[in-house]
């Protein structure tokens, strides 16, 4: 047993730094190492869902909070590629939660995060420019954390137990599971922005338009200006054969709207405009729909994976951030009853890395976007009364499903 009690995380973004938050919460000393030097308000939309939401409140981040990074969400509906509506139905609080799904700006939001954790564990809590390569683990059971800074010195770090959260790409996974599969792709890109605009409908509408491999979806993410602006993520998206070749895309490419725009000039409708939309954006990234086959476990003794390291998957269900921030949740949840102890990491790891694994995998199929592929079969997407294709009760139970 050893008499460190600090735990290491590898990997600053919102599932590490949830994990910080949650320590501080429970009294446990921890060390955040990030590799970039400088947290920047990075990406675009995501939505956090009420489960995390109601975590989030938990650790004193509320409404107040939440609404100067996002706006909740009312409302997610899809709709035809000829322009009329499938399917709808309230989120959050509307929907009878007791909290609010929050549409988010992630940079914004993981910069709040950020702050909070300065406030609350100091500025020396996180380390920038420090890139956890590997790790070690001793023989008295504790752990050390390989660390290379971005001055290219290279350093160690022992701690009780190290939490690996350092996203898809996640070295401390690489290490963990040396025989992984390579990243896998499904065929699809996103490309990805925000542009300032009107809400339509509800004026919070999460809305996926079009078929399942050719569809646009948008909704905004902060409260209306004076002028009723609010910025309006949207993700184009758009499914390939097999043979294409998404390394070309890398991760998060910033391009120009040229690239890809003309894809989606048919996508003009009486209450919506998306090319006028992309036009108006300011940036674009590219990226691969891409994830991991899912992994036996996440624990290798002291060490522990979270967040997208542990289980990277598809945006269908909108659930990467708030999951990460559940397995921050859990894991607090694992030590209040285990203490600091890798019998607390084994309990997270026993509840959480099977299921968690089924979750993604579920993800890679169409989720609730199906409902466009049996619009696409049942009439080729042509239809003046959705009624008249799937009726009412079919789409409630397919939702359901
Ligand atoms: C820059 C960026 C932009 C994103 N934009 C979007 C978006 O627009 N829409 C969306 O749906 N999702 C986006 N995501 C993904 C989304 O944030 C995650 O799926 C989700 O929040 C789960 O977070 P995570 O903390 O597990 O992983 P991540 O958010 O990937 O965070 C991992 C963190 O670890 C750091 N890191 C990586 N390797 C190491 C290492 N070896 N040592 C130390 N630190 C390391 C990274 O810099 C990052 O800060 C983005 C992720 C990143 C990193």
């Amino acid at each position: 047993m050893t008499s460190n009690q600090t735990v290491l995380i590898a990997g600053g973004g919102i599932g590490g730094l949830a994990l910080a938050l949650t320590l501080h919460e429970i009294g446990v000393d921890c060390i955040v190492f990030e590799s970039v030097r400088e947290l920047r308000p990075l990406g675009v939309g995501i939505n956090i869902q009420p489960n995390a939401v109601r975590e989030l409140e938990d650790l004193g981040i509320g409404e107040d909070d939440m609404d100067q990074v996002g706006i909740p969400a009312r409302e997610w509906a899809l709709v035809g590629l000829n322009g009329k509506d499938i399917y709808s139905e309230p989120r959050g609080k509307l929907a009878g939660y007791h909290w609010q799904q929050y549409a988010v700006h992630r940079g914004k939001f993981h910069l709040l995060l950020y702050r909070k954790v300065l406030e609350r564990l100091g500025a020396d809590a996180v380390k920038l420019g420090h890139k956890v390569t590997g790790y070690r683990k001793n023989a008295d059971g504790s752990v050390t954390a390989l660390v290379e800074t971005a001055d290219g010195e290279t350093r160690e770090f022992d701690g009780a137990l190290l939490v690996g959260a350092d996203g898809i790409h996640s070295a401390i996974r690489a290490q963990m599971h040396p025989n992984q599969p390579p990243i896998h792709w499904g065929g699809t890109i996103m490309w990805r922005g925000t542009a300032r605009s009107v809400p339509i409908r509800t004026g919070s509408s999460f809305i996926g338009l079009g078929t399942s491999r050719h569809r646009v979806v948008f909704y905004p993410i902060s409260h209306p200006d004076e002028n009723g602006l609010a910025d309006i993520n949207w993700i184009a998206e758009q499914t390939y054969d097999a043979d294409h070749d998404w390394t070309k895309s890398g991760w998060f490419r910033q391009v120009e709207l040229s690239e890809f725009a003309r894809e989606f000039d048919s996508f003009v409708y009486d209450w919506f405009d998306l090319p006028a939309l992309l036009a108006k954006s300011e940036i674009a990234y590219e990226n691969p729909m891409i994830d991991r086959d899912p992994i036996p476990t996440w624990v290798d003794g002291p060490v522990v994976l979270m967040g997208d390291a542990a289980h990277p998957m598809y945006p269908t269900g909108s659930n990467g951030a708030s999951q990460a921030i559940m397995d921050a949740r859990a894991i607090g949840v694992a030590m209040l009853e285990h203490g600091i102890t890798q019998e607390a990491i084994a309990a997270y790891n026993e509840k959480s890395c099977g299921p968690i694994g089924q979750v993604a995998l579920r993800n890679r199929g169409a989720g609730p976007f199906g409902l466009l592929n049996l619009v696409e079969d049942r009439c080729g997407g042509e239809f003046e009364n959705i009624d008249d294709v799937i009726p009412a009760a079919e789409r409630e139970a397919f939702m359901m499903t």
